[in-house]
């Protein structure tokens, strides 16, 4: 959860007198020092004796808290068993210097393959919001298992989609983070800045002096860099101490049109349906008023400025630069729920994290084909009435994917030095047969005066008239609600933070 406050630990334990981290990890594993003295008998032996222990705990994936080491020895031990449906690689280093591995899991691994969507899951951004780590591994294990037991399900997810699990982005933070489940210690990294703050924000006052990208934490250069390099369609942010899915925008404009106090994106629809996915798979999440002391979230999903705004967000940078859908997903009353709850946590979002991933499929994809044939890289691809921020584009294979739910949809594709093209598809839903509706885009040249309008995302840092209202003025009473909501909004902050 991104709000640091709980009135009340939701598991009975004492509140203020949280358990150390070690007391909830199984005792450390042995492991070889390089360059130390050659192994007598003995020690051969206990090596070996440690070695199928950590394999056991490999293969069966206990139900407890891994500390990093361990997480990471399973990623590589995982990938090395498997090197036909994962792949792994770190997207950077922590402040501390701790690597940021990324497991990707699908028929093609390594590199993406046209047509084939990007997914991801990000968790531990909070470090001492845990169970996203748990639970990312448990998935691994799933997926893994699936495929090697030829469960028609994980085949078809595998080779319909790569799979990005990231089950850390703030190692240190973890290692810093003590058991309770509320407070605050090691939400933040190891430079005390939290890193679901220290983003790029579309809407931030443009008066205020705005970080560069090489000022900003390695954690979260690390995803920003991570985003160039991929294309990702979909993903959700893994977070604890509350059970909701927040969707964008997390952040707004005073004076924009903001329905009931929400800050809307151009895809509201669909972010609506993604996180209703999530949370009326889930076990109780769609309840909405499972933890307490929380207000009732209709369809345990929110709108996240409705919630409460914060800028600098990870969900709204995917969305506003990168073009990649995310949902912020708070998964646990508690922030760090005590380790006999693993089990039944996992049970409670298995379901929820597989009918997630499909969701990418919702929509159309295809390649746009310029006036020789050749893929057209970084033409615009828009769909009428959904004006974002950054129009989206295609990738360097000339890919657009769009995630639309089932209906009509007039497309505008713009090019330099071409006609622009408009066309209105059918599209249907996609995620039951694993794959989004194709459609290719080709484009014809022209003589006349180019008719590619030059159209840039803004920088970031750089406030651009954003236009939230998608037309149609807002009532007096709407700009009074919202002016009241946020001011209360900020007055919680305040207190909060
Ligand atoms: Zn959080």
């Amino acid at each position: 959860m991104d709000v640091m406050f709980h009135s009340q630990p939701c598991d009975g334990r004492v509140r203020g007198a949280p358990q150390t981290l070690e007391l909830l990890l199984a005792p450390p594993l042995s492991v070889h020092v390089e360059g130390g003295p050659p192994p007598s008998a003995m020690s051969s032996l206990l090596l070996f004796l440690a070695s199928a222990l950590l394999l056991h705990s490999v293969w069966t994936l206990d139900f407890r808290y891994h500390l990093n080491r361990e997480i990471e020895q399973y990623l590589i031990q995982t990938s090395k068993s498997n090197p036909n449906i994962t792949h792994l690689y770190s997207i950077g280093k922590s402040v501390r210097g701790q690597e940021l591995w990324v497991l990707a899991l699908g028929v093609n691994p390594q590199r993406h393959v046209v047509g084939i969507p990007e997914f991801k899951y990000v968790a531990n951004m909070h470090g001492n919001e845990v169970l996203g780590r748990e639970l990312m591994l448990h998935l691994v294990e799933h997926l893994v298992q699936g495929y090697q037991n030829q469960e028609a399900s994980v085949l078809q997810l595998l080779r319909s989609t790569r799979i990005h699990i990231l089950p850390s982005m703030n190692p240190d933070g973890f290692d810093d983070a003590d058991t309770s489940c509320q407070y605050g210690q090691g939400r933040h990294n190891h430079n005390n800045v939290d890193l679901n703050r220290n983003f790029p924000d579309v809407f931030a006052d443009p008066r205020r002096q705005q970080l560069s990208e090489d000022q900003r934490e390695a954690e979260v250069r690390a995803v920003m860099r991570w985003l160039r390099n991929e294309t990702f369609v979909l993903s959700a942010n893994l977070h604890g101490g509350a059970l909701v899915a927040s969707y964008a925008y997390d952040n707004g404009k005073t004076g924009s049109l903001q329905m009931g106090g929400a800050s809307l994106t151009p895809d509201d629809d669909v972010f609506i349906h993604l996180s209703k996915e999530y949370s009326h798979n889930h076990a109780s999440m769609h309840l909405g008023n499972i933890c307490q002391d929380s207000r009732p979230f209709q369809d345990g999903i929110t709108n996240g400025y409705q919630w409460y705004p914060l800028a600098g967000g990870m969900q709204d940078y995917n969305y506003v630069w990168a073009q990649c859908l995310e949902v912020t997903l708070e998964l646990s009353c508690c922030k760090f729920p005590p380790p006999d709850q693993l089990p039944r946590l996992w049970d409670d979002n298995r379901k929820s994290l597989l009918a997630y991933i499909r969701q990418v499929h919702l929509g159309v994809k295809g390649v746009v084909y310029d006036g020789a044939g050749a893929a057209a890289q970084n033409a615009l691809v828009e769909v009428e009435g959904r004006k974002n921020v950054c129009p989206f584009r295609t990738n360097s294979h000339g890919e657009y994917y769009r995630l639309l739910l089932p209906g009509n949809y007039t497309f505008t594709v713009t090019y330099p030095d071409h006609e622009v093209l408009t066309q209105t598809l059918s599209v249907p839903y996609g995620p039951d047969g694993y794959s989004a509706a194709t459609h290719n885009f080709r484009l014809r040249r022209t003589s006349a005066v180019a008719t590619g309008r030059i159209q840039t995302c803004p920088t970031p840092g750089y406030n651009p008239a954003v236009n939230l209202e998608g037309g149609g003025a807002s009532s007096s009473l709407t700009r009074l609600r919202h002016a009241v909501g946020f001011s209360l909004a900020a007055l919680v902050r305040w207190v909060i933070e």
